[in-house]
Order: structure tokens, then C-alpha cells, then sequence
């Protein structure tokens, strides 16, 4: 199991709320990644709509980059540590897939709309992931390898998470499905992600005529800037007598006016492309005698791209100054996810990018969530219900526990406990993975003091499998003892102790430890705290 914070969707059309959450291990062919950016792309808030069903509380997020941590045994395409960027999933066994086509893959649905339930839990509640094959609003995600193309060091992450959809779909469809030539003209119908990764692959093939159609003059401005040759807005357009005639044209709408514009303004024999993904079937009804004179309308998903072969390209076009992507990008911390969403609602920029990275839960409801979960362990919590709550709580990274924690007894009558309570027990000083303080006790004066006589030395904290969840455990250097914890809040932990003769009468020894602000922490002069280490 892997702890992670999500931007967490409770209902149809609601707010996200960064949340604690757990993820199940990793099957044979998937990774866990970190994620350090992710964008906001409208197939979010559609989903977020509940456009793709009702399947409440869930994760969107599907533009994802970030460092490979975990692989699962069969993973061959990438390795722990490899900088990634995250796109649509495919099963590269179908007849699609082998013909080098998997946004068409037989499975596409299945692999990028089908709901998880089953892989994260928050507070013990089932949340549905697997969004695009992703749900990358989060800290952490486990995706399959075939979602995963390594990149260079060179793209920053918040450039790295557009080429997994937008970009991707944009570019793509003029590269991979329009291929206009030199001597043609284009119309872009919409200035937003897609239309503009349009404009600028159009501008890598040296297009001469590129026409950006768009309601906003700030995006039209911005189209300029980005390869177009020429924009108008769509009123001016619809007016334009005689219409012009277009080899090529991009429909990003997917809205019966704007089939209707893309109709109009193709040349006999020419192309028309709509990508925007729509609810439900989408009926628009189309002239039939226009599609007669050798006019194509056809339908692109994600760019018709193959991520393994056309990321590492759009990589390239942008270390070349062809796909000047950062133009488009506007950067949020995690924790405000929110705004980037109601921005992107509105328009007000075109591509949000969301940064993981720095990331706290601060979120007053999860803050309150963890206050009920400690006010139960104070009032006593059955040993049955203390091992499942422990299972079903998210790992914790030994760095996460670095310096003073002050900690107390859930299973207050066991002989731990009460050894503890003699003691004068304070809690446990981690100042590093190799040097930790596993029995620190409060003087008569209130100093604190490292008891390394009753811990028999000093400790080193480790990543330990325990009941199924692999997470920091604290092993004793003197003793077969170790305790391992797992998270309750931001700056608390639930510890249980194993080992040899640590039961009592059967039951397990449970503590919280709760951080506290760093304290003078004196060492006995009689015991060397490095005197047990190896
Ligand atoms: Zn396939
Ligand atoms: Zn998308």
C-alpha cells in the first residue's frame, strides 16, 4: 500500500479537497509514480460533471509527469528513477494497437473511462480511479507501464504534463491524421490547448496560410504569437462572403455550430478533424451535399498518437523552439487545485498546470476528520477494530518522520504500557533513517532524556512489510522488537509493536505519536547512544 494526497471529487459537479489517501500495491506490468505536475484539461471537468457516470468520490487528472518510484516484476519499459510523462492507456495486443493506432485500441474504453473502485481507499472509503487511465491529481498514482514514456531531464515537469493529452491531441491531429503541406491553409477553429498545439505543429510543417477562429481576443493575440498567420473571430468569420475554402480544417468543439463552421469553410476534396470530446452520442446534423464533392469530416482521439513514439517527439519539437508549449501554461500549487479548476471553467487561461510538489494536507475537513479519528483512539477502541483501522490507514516514508514526536498509549492496561508509564515515557526522536532515540523519557525537572538502558540502545527506522502495508518501521538495536507506524494525519502516526514476547495475553501493543517542535533531547552519560549500532 502507498500513501498519497488526492484532489478528492465527493459528488457530481463538486469541489476538490486535497485528502489522504491509500493505494494498493502495484500489479505486475504497473508503476508507482510520483507525481510532480499535472494539468487541467476540459475531459477533467467533464468527468468532474459527471459526464463519464456517477461514480462519486473520485480522482480526476489524466495530463500527468512525474519520477518513476516502484515497478512492478513484469515492467520493462521504464525503471525506478526515470523522469516520465503520463498518457491515454492502451492493451498494444489488439489489431489497432499492433497497427500503430492505440487511441483506436478494441479496449480504449475499458483501460481509460472504466471506473476503479478497488485501488485507493480514503478513510477506509472506496474512491474510483483509473481516470485516462490515470487520475493524476495526486501526489502519488500506480498506472500501468504502457501509460508511461520516459523524458529528457531537460523538460521542466509543468511542460512535461501537457504532452500527455492536449498537446498530444493538437499536435497529433495535424501531424499525425491532417499532415497539411506547405501549400496549404488551415483553419483552427478555437484557440484553446488543442487548437493552439495545432497552430504550432502546423507552423514546424511551414503552412503558409494558418487562420485561428475564436471568440476571445486574448486568445487570438496568443495564436499570433504561436505560428498563426492570420485570426478572426467567429462572427467575422460566419460573415465572410464568398466563405473561404480551407484544405484543412480543425474542428475543437465539437458543437453543431462549429461542425457547421468547419463544413463551410472546407475546400472540395479538403479535411475536416473535430476532437472535443462530448456527453452522450453527440447528434449534429451534417449537409450531405456538401461531404459529396470530395469532403472528408472525420473524428480524432488523442492525435491519433502513439505515446511511445510521438511524446519523445513533441519532447523534441520543444527543446527545438517549435512547441513553445510554456506560452499556454499557467502553474497552481497543488493545494490550489481549485482555483486552477474555476479558471480553467472560465477561460481564464489556457492550460492550468498543477504542482505536486511541497504538498501538506491543510484541508480543514481532513484536519477535523484526523481530531475525531485521535479523540476515538483516546476514548478506547476495540483490539479487532485497532487492527483493521492500522491496515487500512496509508503508509508513511521514514523521512516523513524525521525529529520529536511525543506519543501515547491506546492499549492502555498492557505491559508495554505500563513499563512506559513507569518510565516516564515522552515519546521518539528520529533524527535520521540511522540514528533515532527510540525510548525517550521526561526527567523530574521536565528535561527529556534518551533512555538508552531501557531501549537497549538506539534504533534505525526502515521500510518493513507489516500486515500487508509496507511502511516505516522502527527496528531497536538491542532488542527483537520493532514498531511500525502509519499515518493518522499530517503530524500524527499510529505505531503497533511486534516481536518477540511484545503480546500480552494476545494483544498488541498500540501507540500514537503526535510531532512536536524540536527539543533538547540529552543522551545518558553512562550509555553512548551509538553503542549498540553496527
Ligand atoms: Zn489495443
Ligand atoms: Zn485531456
Amino acid at each position: 500500500m502507498t500513501a498519497a494526497v488526492a484532489a478528492l471529487v465527493r459528488e457530481r459537479g463538486g469541489s476538490v479537497a486535497l485528502t489522504d489517501v491509500a493505494l494498493r500495491s502495484p500489479d505486475p506490468r504497473e508503476l508507482v509514480v510520483k507525481v510532480m505536475a499535472s494539468g487541467v484539461c476540459p475531459t477533467d471537468l467533464f468527468g468532474i460533471d459527471g459526464g463519464a457516470g456517477d461514480r462519486f468520490p473520485a480522482v480526476f487528472g489524466h495530463e500527468g509527469a512525474g519520477i518513476v518510484e516502484a515497478v512492478g516484476a513484469e515492467v520493462t519499459r521504464v525503471r525506478p528513477g526515470d523522469r516520465v510523462v503520463l498518457g491515454f492507456g492502451s492493451c498494444g495486443a489488439c489489431g489497432p494497437c499492433r497497427d500503430g493506432h492505440p487511441a483506436y485500441c478494441d479496449r480504449f474504453a475499458e483501460l481509460n473511462y472504466a471506473p476503479r473502485s478497488d485501488a485507493a481507499t480514503a478513510g477506509g472509503e472506496h474512491v474510483t480511479t483509473g481516470w485516462m487511465a490515470q487520475s493524476s491529481w495526486a501526489t502519488r498514482i500506480v498506472v500501468h507501464e504502457s501509460s508511461a514514456v520516459p523524458i529528457g531531464d531537460d523538460v521542466p515537469w509543468a511542460v512535461a504534463a501537457t504532452l500527455g493529452c492536449g498537446i498530444l491531441t493538437g499536435a497529433g491531429t495535424v501531424l499525425n491524421v491532417l499532415r497539411p503541406a506547405p501549400g496549404d491553409a488551415l483553419l483552427v477553429l478555437g484557440a484553446g490547448t488543442t487548437g493552439l498545439a495545432a497552430v504550432m505543429a502546423a507552423a514546424h510543417r511551414g503552412v503558409a496560410r494558418i487562420v485561428v477562429s475564436d471568440p476571445v481576443e486574448a486568445r487570438r493575440t496568443l495564436a499570433l504569437e504561436v505560428g498563426a498567420t492570420e485570426v478572426i473571430a467567429p462572427d467575422d468569420l460566419a460573415a465572410l462572403r464568398p466563405a473561404p475554402s480551407f484544405s484543412h480544417v480543425l474542428d475543437t468543439a465539437g458543437t453543431q455550430p462549429s461542425i457547421d463552421a468547419a463544413l463551410a469553410a472546407v475546400a472540395p476534396r479538403g479535411i475536416a478533424a473535430t476532437v472535443a470530446l462530448k456527453p452522450g452520442a453527440n447528434p449534429v446534423a451534417v449537409s450531405q451535399s456538401r461531404l459529396l464533392w470530395g469532403r472528408t469530416l472525420t473524428g480524432v482521439i488523442e492525435g491519433d498518437a502513439d505515446i511511445a513514439r510521438d511524446v519523445p517527439l513533441l519532447a523534441a519539437l520543444w527543446r527545438a523552439g517549435r512547441l513553445p508549449v510554456e506560452r499556454l501554461v499557467g502553474t497552481y500549487a497543488f493545494a490550489d487545485a481549485q482555483a486552477a479548476i474555476a479558471d480553467a471553467r472560465a477561460g481564464r487561461l489556457v492550460k492550468p498546470v498543477l504542482e505536486m510538489e511541497t504538498v501538506t494536507v491543510t484541508d480543514a475537513a481532513a484536519a477535523a476528520s484526523v481530531r475525531s479519528l485521535v479523540d476515538r483512539l483516546r476514548e478506547g477502541v476495540s483490539d479487532d477494530d485497532l487492527a483493521a483501522l492500522w491496515r487500512s490507514l496509508p503508509a508513511v516514508g521514514t523521512a516523513q518522520l524525521r525529529g520529536l514526536w511525543q506519543g501515547w498509549a491506546v492499549t492502555r492496561d498492557h505491559h508495554a504500557g505500563r513499563l512506559l508509564e513507569r518510565s516516564r515515557w515522552y515519546g521518539k526522536l528520529f533524527r535520521s533513517d540511522d540514528d533515532v532515540a527510540p525510548i525517550v523519557c521526561e526527567t523530574d525537572d521536565g528535561a527529556l532524556l534518551a533512555d538508552t538502558d531501557l531501549a537497549r540502545g538506539g534504533a534505525t527506522l526502515r521500510t518493513i512489510v507489516h500486515d500487508g502495508v509496507a511502511t516505516a518501521s522502527m527496528v531497536y538495536d538491542g532488542q527483537p522488537i520493532i514498531d511500525h507506524f502509519v499515518r493518522l494525519g499530517a503530524d500524527t502516526v499510529l505505531g503497533v509493536m511486534t516481536g518477540r514476547d511484545t503480546d500480552d495475553r494476545g494483544r498488541a501493543f498500540y501507540f500514537v505519536l503526535e510531532h512536536v517542535e524540536d527539543r533538547p533531547v540529552a543522551a545518558r552519560d553512562t550509555t553512548p547512544t551509538t553503542a549498540h549500532r553496527s
